[in-house]
């Protein structure tokens, strides 16, 4: 059984040149009929989902949705499922749509939890992004967000075409003065087959040097510490107590259902896990619930060796990191790694230090084809 539901809104009013989720227009006619799918989706999976802790509801742009919408799926979940009651329940918001009255319709929904899109406070890096917002919309969002939600973070993103080391401590600095007790710093990665990645590959677009990079890095980590913010995952930041506890359980290999289209879930099946995956289109997706079949595109069984990889891989990207003895690893290797600065070992838990995080692809690569 498992206790985690992410909910994917795949609807977004621009898709910006640098995604590669699965989003696609928004469409007012749809709303209503996605959400009854989601609602017969999780009755098809009635018999594998317990008593919720965490709902995760993502995107997309959730907030595009009516937030009446938003209200009347967590109103059936609760009417027909079990739920903590202090339940961590997320909604990730863009700036460019939230208002005061949505906010407080869905926080009297039961949603406690807002993770909001900011990416940048310069209004050039917003528009390199293709954000539809700008840095006062993100301000002003920010601030009716702090009225209705103690338990909100900002998603922030660095390494952008034209951006400085000075532009980016800006930023963090401005998300700082908001106060917020969880911050998310990603790394721009241009990915293949989005518009960025082919402008990037062709030279066109040129994005700041590994070096600036790793100074990007450094900087927003030491920032956040000095306001109080725990570096307890590879991206992510946060006060005591203000850890985001869906994704905990993600990196903790934890069980979930992903409901929606392109949604993945990690589920108990045949005395072992596997992970599985929700048809990425939305004609697909909704066909299947709408004759009462799962739209389950892929499933993947998790053997030991995968479930091994998977625990070094995810553990290492965290603050707790892995136990060498229950990974099975033993090697001169780590040592090094340890002698380096680049992790630390003690006595029960190795993990990766900042430097470390820096250069994780590499070690945890390394790690893993050891096992
Ligand atoms: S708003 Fe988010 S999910 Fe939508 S296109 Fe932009 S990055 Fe992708």
């Amino acid at each position: 059984m498992v206790g985690s539901l992410y909910i994917h809104i795949p609807f977004c009013l621009r898709k910006c040149p640098y995604c590669d989720f699965f989003s696609i227009p928004y469409d007012k006619d749809i709303e209503g009929r996605y959400i009854d799918a989601l609602m017969r989706e999780l009755m098809l999976r009635k018999d594998a989902i317990g008593t919720i802790n965490t709902i995760f509801i993502g995107g997309g742009t959730p907030t595009v949705f009516d937030a009446s919408s938003i209200s009347r799926l967590l109103e059936f979940i609760v009417n027909n499922f079990g739920i903590d009651s202090d339940a961590e329940i997320t909604l990730e918001a863009n700036p460019s749509s939230v208002d005061g009255e949505k906010l407080r319709v869905l926080r009297d929904s039961g949603v406690n939890r807002i993770s909001v899109g900011v990416q940048s406070f310069d209004d050039a890096e917003l528009q390199s992004l293709g954000r539809l917002h700008n840095s006062a919309t993100a301000v002003k969002a920010l601030s009716i967000i702090k009225r209705y939600f103690a338990n909100f973070s900002l998603d922030l993103i660095y390494g952008l075409e034209g951006q400085v080391v000075k532009g980016w401590i800006k930023t963090v600095r401005t998300a700082i003065s908001f106060s917020p007790p969880h911050i998310s710093a990603y790394e721009l990665t241009p990915e293949a087959g989005t518009p960025l990645g082919r402008r990037v590959s062709r030279g066109e677009t040129v994005i700041p040097h590994e070096d600036a990079i790793a100074i990007m890095y450094g900087a927003a980590a030491e920032m956040f510490a000095n306001a109080g913010l725990n570096h307890y995952e590879i991206s992510n930041f946060a006060a005591p107590g203000f850890q985001c506890r869906h994704n905990q359980n993600y990196w903790r290999r934890g069980l979930y259902a992903g409901i929606g289209a392109g949604a993945h879930s990690h589920l108990n099946m045949h005395g072992g896990t596997v992970r599985s995956s929700n048809a990425s289109d939305l004609t697909q997706y909704l066909t299947a619930i709408e004759n009462n079949s799962l739209p389950v595109h892929e499933t993947t069984i998790i053997n030991t060796l995968e479930a091994l990889k998977e625990y070094v891989f995810l553990g290492l990207r965290t603050s707790d990191g892995i136990s060498l003895k229950e990974a099975g690893i033993d090697s001169p290797g780590l040592t090094k790694l340890i002698e380096n600065g680049l992790a630390e070992f003690n006595g029960a838990k190795f993990r990766l230090t900042r430097d470390g995080f820096l250069v994780s692809n590499m070690i945890i690569g390394q790690i893993i084809d050891q096992l």
